[in-house]
């Protein structure tokens, strides 16, 4: 029982209650205002004051999927921990999915839903929108469209049969650095083979698809008995993975020669790998044939990454798909999940002049609701349901507590709007059949955090590929800081607060310049610079640090989502971005 009550409500409630206890929130001219009390005689039966209890579920904050334990006493979630048996994790967290207790708790979170700017009961905003989605339906199809970060496991599985269900485009997940064949770290079995890994770009222990996973498999790579492995990082930036590399190279934006220079340390095109290869990754010689006997040395190679956002700008495919669609056909009812890709992507989502009729925000954060008609506010990641599904099994996701706030669950809005079941029936249905193979029940699988398989996660050996040349004085680069990630996160404190462990920035966005890139345009450390592309032109801080060629200038996308600093509206909508740099007074 909580809320706020009067005195005679309370003896009332102390009567009733008996051995209840009592939380008192300060007197007032001897006036006892209560603010909560707990009744131990009816808390539920999963709690006992003052006891933990902990719950598996799955962390939502990025595409890893890591697998949770989180800590709840007196119905209040206290602290998340890595699953030590998960196969992804194996007991790793990172910083993000540790802010996902103030997400939960955030101080500008709330309940309900609004139309056209007024708060409007659940059953009339509901109503609302199956009318709306109902008539775009019947006016034909691709009329609905349903976009979002990621709609990971049996969302995934929702968001699909409901766009099918209103005659709708098929759901389009937009997160601006992510790519869905982002490389899954080596499973030990994998790790024991190999004698080096090279890294063409990819943000493997920043974000990626697993950054726990693949931090794990570098040491353990490293602490082989005998046989300590090489680890290889290639790209224009070196970040918090060539950090951790034993050689960083230093390589242009967009263009690394992968395929070339792995082919040259194969042996396969003798004498290939020289003076052009150099040139065109913009390296010294000296420092690709150190590269390549120390690479011989260490024999079976893994290479992963290659042309990707990575190592140039965001990707825009999915919104731009989404812009021409809305341009070409009209969209009567677009639904956008977490996340405002009007906000993200100003031009291109306003470049065609046609709108969406009815727009609606599935958001457990106001500011992702600007310019909706219809704003539903949702469950965060501990108060959902869900799954994750990879190579290695399902990850469930199950309420660690009861809603903060009057919300609803993503899938649950869905799902509703279809006529169907809740959920938790969803995700049971869903995943039965690994459950039934597994020999498990639904409860056995949510205590265990779900049904896990020992299989590899991918191919051991991935070509790079280079696509893109960087060219102008200048250029820009994205990046997603091991901090804030993509932004999902961005607004709770303690991300706001974590320093990006390279350039130790934290706060509003910065730009990166490395020591001789600054003294180029006569920058300096805590200076400001205005970026200018043909996207627009943005006032930033600077930090100075080497940790990046001396032709790029770099940003974090995740700081400030959406607002006054996101740096996302500057990015070329194909290829790399070239930028000029003015140092301000
Ligand atoms: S890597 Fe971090 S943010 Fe991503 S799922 Fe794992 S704990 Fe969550």
């Amino acid at each position: 029982m909580s809320g706020r009550i009067g005195r005679r409500g309370f003896l009332k409630a102390g009567l009733v209650g008996g051995a209840g206890s009592v939380v008192l929130a300060g007197c007032k001219d001897n006036e006892r205002e209560i603010h909560k009390v707990i009744s131990q005689l009816e808390t539920p039966a999963e709690i006992t004051p003052g006891r933990a209890t902990w719950y598996a579920s799955a962390c939502t904050a990025c595409e890893a999927g890591c697998g949770i334990h989180v800590r709840v006493m007196d119905g209040r979630a206290k602290k998340v921990e890595g699953a030590p048996d998960h196969p992804v994790s194996q007991g790793g967290l990172c910083v993000r999915g540790q802010a996902l207790v103030q997400a939960l708790y955030h101080p500008d979170r709330t309940g309900g839903a609004m139309l056209n700017g007024a708060a409007v009961k659940w059953a009339a905003a509901q109503a609302e929108l199956k009318k709306r989605l109902e008539a775009a339906a019947r006016k034909g199809p691709g009329r609905v469209a349903l976009i979002g970060p990621g709609f990971p496991g049996a969302l995934g599985a929702v968001a699909e049969a409901f766009t099918e269900h209103f005659n709708g485009h098929p759901p389009l997940t937009w997160n601006a650095l992510y790519t869905p064949n982002a490389p899954e770290p080596p499973t030990p079995e994998e790790i024991a083979g190999i004698g080096a890994i090279v890294n063409f770009g990819a943000p493997l222990l920043e974000s990626g698809k697993n950054p726990v996973g693949w931090a794990k498999a570098i040491a353990a790579m490293r602490s082989r008995p005998g046989r300590r492995g090489l680890f290889v990082h290639i790209g224009p930036r070196m970040g918090a993975t060539g950090a951790a590399a034993d050689v960083w190279v230093p390589a242009k934006a967009g263009r690394t020669s992968g395929d070339e220079m792995l082919l040259d340390v194969e042996g396969s095109i003798p004498g290939l790998m020289g003076e052009q290869v150099a040139e065109a990754m913009g390296v010294e010689l000296d420092v690709l044939l150190s590269l390549r006997g120390k690479l011989r040395e260490a024999g079976t190679i893994l290479s992963v990454g290659g042309d990707s956002p990575w190592t140039g700008g965001p990707h825009y495919d999915a919104l731009r798909h989404l812009a021409d669609h809305v341009a070409s056909a009209g969209i009567d009812v677009l639904l956008h999940v977490g996340g405002n890709p009007f906000q993200r992507a100003p031009k291109l989502m306003n470049s065609r002049n046609r709108q969406p009729a009815f727009r609606v925000a599935l958001t457990s954060r106001d500011v992702d609701a600007t310019g909706a008609d219809l704003v539903l506010r949702t469950h965060t990641t501990l108060e959902d349901w869900g799954s994750q599904k990879g190579a290695r099994g399902v990850t469930l996701q199950q309420p660690a507590v009861s809603p903060r706030w009057d919300t609803r669950g993503v899938g649950d809005l869905l799902l509703a709007a279809m006529g169907r079941e809740s959920m938790r029936e969803f995700v049971l249905r869903h995943h039965a059949p690994e459950l039934k193979e597994a020999g498990l029940g639904f409860d056995q699988a949510l205590g265990a955090g779900g049904v896990y398989t020992s299989g590899p996660s991918a191919p051991t050996t991935r070509h790079a590929h280079g696509r893109r040349s960087q060219s102008g004085d200048w250029t820009l680069l994205a990046y997603e800081a091991a901090t804030t990630g993509d932004g999902r996160l961005a607004h709770t404190p303690w991300l706001q607060e974590a320093r990006e462990p390279i350039s130790g920035g934290f706060g509003p966005t910065w730009a990166e310049l490395s020591p001789n890139g600054a003294a180029r345009v006569g920058a300096r450390e805590g200076g400001r610079v205005r970026l200018t592309t043909q996207g627009g032109a943005l006032d930033l801080p600077v930090r100075v640090h080497p940790g990046q060629r001396d032709d790029v200038v770099s940003v974090p996308i995740g700081q400030d989502p959406g607002g006054p600093t996101d740096p996302l509206p500057l990015f070329a909508r194909d290829g790399l971005t070239a930028v000029k740099i003015e140092a301000l007074a």
